[in-house]
């Protein structure tokens, strides 16, 4: 008995020993860490791969190397991460940091240098471990909103050997959480047409009825066969009132668990499954994000453990049951749902046979579709799983089901042009159409003789549409023939109605000047540090091109000394 006692004891202290190393990272910023999003939460196709840190709705803090190491890679773009920098660290772990204003002085140099031999703004560069050393507690750059970011924040990774982001807060990093996550729905779904709930054969939603205790119910329910679970969840943490994401949840049912998520660590590959876990219709209708805690066909997530049956549960006739869910944050703040079941055979029903389109989509297999001037190819697990597909061609316009399917990857649109006039041609691209107004929206068309191509994951509508007109320059801070010795940057403000902005290219003097695009402002902006030489006159030219090759030149005399 002693031994057995001496067992357990010591299996206790090995598992609770996490298999990070703690304290080893300091926080990326001075500011109390609060955040505005958490690890593995839920975003548009991915889960979110970092925390995103609050920087007190202001750009410009410090950031530090969380800590020593070398830079190993450097990335500048117009959308996503912006201006993003990665750390290697000689345990093997990378910390990466995104959205930044700017980079420390000393990688600022690099990076310049960089974009003024390729001539970009956007670069992305490996120095080698002996070029840029991180010392501990350097500062490192600057936060910012750059990228595809939303407001001021920095955006804080921690990445395996494997390029996996693992969630920060496991090596420390500390947020104060005292409250549980929270329920904003739930939902029971049939997994086929022999099973029901409360009579119904479709996704039902439940009505929840918080307990006083902070956990949730909801009224009995009446099912036949093999049902699924959804839930709509957030958490929020003190000091901060954004709905972040959870960190685990596990259901049970008669006492066994069926199903858990556990958002600790993910691939950036799989990230897609995120439109296979949540219910993706449910989401691109009502912008709600249903977690399922079932497994479909596909879903290959490796955040999914011991999962049982998928995660349904098959319930028989009188039977009296009950389904539990544990919601848990990261500091392990639980709240619970328990959803009384009880088997009932439903009455039959006589459902009205579905009007079904005729055209059927084999998800393991090459799905090629043609009608008029439109050819669609899909390649082989475009889809998770086999259906009928909505497709229709008419005046340019390829009605493609709705976009409420997920796709696993993109598929080719082909449009044949050949009876537009030459001149025509070249101004053609196609469309996406959006929302209510159908607004037409450039998808990245390439062009080959009479046939236009664009690839695209989402189904829709589309269409062929033309933009004639050229984009716009306009000076911000500065007019044509002035004295301009006092100003610190040159901006101007760039626009294209249609098809969009392609790309830019700015010289003082014949000599190429990097200016940094901000899609969020249209702002093109020169720092004058650069120091390309300028003379008492300058000529300042830029020459803006659309998606279709519109293109507008603007040029500018200015003074300085
Ligand atoms: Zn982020």
């Amino acid at each position: 008995m002693k031994y057995f006692f001496a067992f357990i004891f010591f299996s206790q202290f090995v598992f609770s020993q996490s298999p990070y190393p703690q304290d080893y990272f300091r926080s990326p910023l001075d500011v109390k860490v609060i955040l505005s999003g958490t690890f593995a939460e839920l975003r548009s196709n991915h889960f979110h791969s970092g925390l995103d840190i609050k920087t007190q709705q202001r750009t410009g803090l410090n950031v530090y190397g969380v800590a020593e190491g070398y830079v190993s890679r450097i990335k500048v773009s117009h959308y996503g991460y912006g201006k993003a920098l990665y750390i290697t660290h000689p345990n093997g772990y990378v910390s990466v940091y995104a959205h930044l204003s700017k980079f420390s002085p000393r990688i600022q140099k690099y990076i310049k240098t960089c974009q003024y031999d390729k001539e970009s703004y956007e670069v992305e560069v490996f120095p080698s471990p002996d070029e840029l050393p991180i010392s501990a507690d350097e500062i490192v750059a600057f936060s910012g909103n750059s990228g595809s970011s939303g407001g001021p924040h920095l955006h804080f990774e921690i990445r395996d050997n494997e390029e996996r982001p693992i969630n920060p807060m496991l090596f420390g990093i500390d947020v104060e959480d005292t409250k549980p996550p929270f329920l904003s729905a739930v939902y029971a779904y049939p997994k086929n047409k022999r099973a029901h709930i409360n009579q119904n054969k479709k996704r039902t939603e439940l009505r929840l009825i918080p307990t006083s205790k902070g956990d949730y119910t909801t009224e009995p329910i009446e099912a036949i066969g093999d049902i699924g679970f959804g839930v709509v969840s957030y958490d929020q943490q003190d000091r901060a009132y954004n709905k972040n994401g959870l960190s685990n949840i596990q259901s049970f049912y008669n006492g066994n668990k069926t199903f858990e998520m556990d958002f600790k660590r993910f691939s950036f590959d799989e990230s897609k499954h995120i439109n296979r876990f949540i219910d993706y219709e449910v989401y691109k209708e009502k912008k709600s994000r249903i977690q399922k805690l079932f497994v479909q066909s596909g879903n290959t997530l490796s955040m999914l453990k011991d999962v049982d049956a998928n995660g349904y549960i098959t319930v028989e006739d009188s039977t009296s049951t009950v389904y539990k869910v544990r919601l848990r944050d990261f500091k392990g703040n639980e709240a619970w749902l328990s959803i009384p079941v009880k088997g009932k055979r439903a009455k039959e029903i006589l459902e009205a046979p579905e009007l079904k389109p005729n055209t059927y989509i084999i998800a393991n297999q090459v799905n090629e579709l043609d009608q008029g001037n439109v050819s669609v190819y899909f390649p082989k697990q475009t889809f998770y799983e086999d259906f009928h597909i909505d497709f229709s061609v008419a005046n340019d316009t390829l009605k493609l089901h709705k976009n409420t399917i997920p796709l696993m990857k993109s598929y080719t649109i082909n449009f044949d042009i050949k009876n537009y006039v030459e001149d025509d041609k070249d101004k053609l691209f196609i469309a996406s159409l959006y929302g209510y107004y159908q607004k037409p929206s450039y998808i990245s068309t390439k062009r080959l003789g009479d046939k236009l191509s664009a690839r695209t994951k989402y189904l829709g509508t589309f269409t062929l549409a033309s933009d004639t007109v050229s984009p716009t320059v306009k000076p911000v801070n500065f007019q044509n023939g002035k004295w301009l010795s006092k100003l610190s940057t040159l901006k101007v403000k760039i626009d294209d109605d249609l098809s969009g902005i392609s790309n830019y290219r700015a010289t003082i003097n014949g000599k190429w000047i990097l200016m940094e695009y901000d899609y969020k402002k249209d702002t093109l902006t020169y720092d004058f540090d650069d120091n390309i030489n300028t003379e008492t006159e300058n000529n300042l030219k830029i020459i803006v091109t659309d998606n279709v090759g519109n293109s507008t030149t603007f040029e500018s005399t200015f003074f300085r000394k």
